[in-house]
């Protein structure tokens, strides 16, 4: 339920094309009192928003603090790609926690998409849903890669959405000559992001739940009952779930040693005339490819291209991030050097030592779900869930996830970066090298 009741324009989002074009959004208030919950969520994007939906559609008094607005974080910034699986391939899952469990996670990853779908039908959400992803070899050596996982797909977990499309058949596909091969995947999805995050929180809302903008929490305790301090304010709650994600900062020190924030950049050109939209994705799929830093890339609901490349490591963002993510965008489409950039942003989001999320509880009352590594349009979604059926008390389904194992970073939140940079520097290193 809306605190204020009131729907203004979008304010005090990142300057975005996803802002720009947000559907319209209630403004809730800070929090200036003590209240009580059966759960306080921290954090509103979509982890926080998902868990808060399905806890209130089964009757529990919900409140989210959020420090920014609703979405702010990377559910209303990213590139808006629903993809099917994991972030890491099955092979190596297989290979990682054995066949079972990584059955269990690709039938996961399978429902996440399945989730995301059934939200927007049931809620009616407007956030340009589009069908299809294709995932596109950026160096002849990655082609067999990509043709294997289609088999391995194929036959061990039956997936018949997808297949392997050839060199010439990417090639009328996609306007570049880029690409040696890739699979065409018409069982993901891809969305407006922030649209998407905006219809959750109005669903929740209408379930109940009780939002709270600008109210960053400061500290908290576990107990019974759980407190959870604002500057202005305090919620006493039964649970507390932490959906922070890659701006947690230092508010659970146990948790923030376990991921790595890392910066990603996208730019949204002005909307490209029929013809040109047409020749650079022939059928309105979304597009990766297959470079550690990856680039990604779709059409918007009015035929911008939205494109993601290049990320960084430190604390702040590239100056001019339209032209940074511009040249990224050149070595794809050279054809676009005349084309007008109108948007540049970039967002934050958490990365794990093993790519796979990290869930699980702190206390017997206290959860907590985060470093999804770039695939957390469907899992945070599908985490969020999770977290509200181990809160009713099921536990099965979370601890398929809660079991995977979610090592440290080496050195700790103070040490991690030396390490991790020199990891990722060398590893960009290698996709502008070699075949
Ligand atoms: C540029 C970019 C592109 C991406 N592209 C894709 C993609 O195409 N497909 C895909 O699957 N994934 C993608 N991702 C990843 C995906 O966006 C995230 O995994 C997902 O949005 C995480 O959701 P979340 O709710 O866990 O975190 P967030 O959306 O980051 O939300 C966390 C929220 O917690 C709030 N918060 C933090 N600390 C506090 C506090 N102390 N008190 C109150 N609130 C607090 C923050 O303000 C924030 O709003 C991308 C990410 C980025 C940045």
């Amino acid at each position: 339920m809306s605190a204020s009741g009131t729907v203004t324009k979008l304010l005090g989002h990142t300057d975005s094309y996803y802002a720009a074009s947000a559907n319209a959004a209630h403004q809730y208030p800070a929090l200036d009192q003590q209240v009580e919950a059966d759960v306080c969520i921290i954090g509103a994007g979509y982890t926080g928003l998902s868990s808060a939906l399905h806890l209130a559609e089964q009757g529990y008094k919900v409140v989210v603090l959020e420090a920014e607005r609703i979405a702010w974080g990377a559910s209303g910034r990213n590139g808006g790609h629903v993809g099917v699986g994991q972030r890491k391939g099955q092979e190596d899952l297989e290979k990682m926690l054995g066949l079972d469990t990584a059955r269990a996670l690709w039938d996961l990853g399978l429902e996440a998409v399945e989730l995301v779908e059934d939200l927007i039908q049931r809620h009616n959400i407007q956030c340009d849903l589009k069908r299809g992803i294709m995932h596109l070899a950026a160096k002849p050596s990655h082609n067999a890669w990509l043709q294997e996982e289609t088999e391995l797909l194929q036959e061990r977990y039956g997936y018949q959405h997808m297949r392997y499309a050839d060199r010439d058949e990417i090639r009328s596909l996609v306007g570049s000559d880029r690409y040696h091969g890739g699979q065409i995947d018409s069982g993901s999805l891809h969305l407006h992001p922030l649209n998407y995050a905006l219809g959750l929180a109005d669903a929740a809302a209408k379930a109940g739940v009780q939002f709270y903008e600008y109210s960053r929490v400061t500290s908290y305790t576990g107990g019974n009952p759980c407190v959870v301090n604002t500057a202005k304010g305090r919620v006493r709650a039964k649970n507390v779930i932490l959906a922070c994600n890659g701006y947690l900062g230092g508010l659970e020190p146990r948790l923030a040693g376990k991921i790595m924030p890392i910066n990603n950049f996208v730019l949204a050109t002005e909307p490209l005339p029929e013809s040109l939209a047409q020749e650079l994705i022939a059928n309105d799929y979304a597009l990766q490819d297959t470079l550690f830093v990856i680039n990604y890339w779709k059409l918007s609901g009015d035929n911008r291209l939205v494109f993601g490349g290049g990320e960084n490591y430190t604390s702040r963002f590239p100056q001019d991030i339209r032209a940074f993510v511009r040249k990224y965008m050149l070595e794809v489409y050279p054809q676009l050097a005349d084309t007008r950039v109108d948007y540049g942003w970039g967002g934050t989001l958490a990365i794990t030592l093993n790519r796979m999320p990290c869930v699980g509880r702190l206390e017997p009352n206290v959860y907590y779900s985060q470093g999804y590594s770039g695939h957390g349009v469907p899992t945070a979604t599908f985490a969020g869930k999770l977290l509200a059926e181990v809160v009713a008390g099921t536990e099965e389904r979370f601890d398929i996830l809660a079991r995977i194992p979610t090592p440290s970073f080496p050195g700790g939140t103070l040490l991690r970066w030396p390490g991790l940079v020199a990891g990722m520097l060398y590893y960009s290193l290698k996709d502008k090298l070699g075949r």
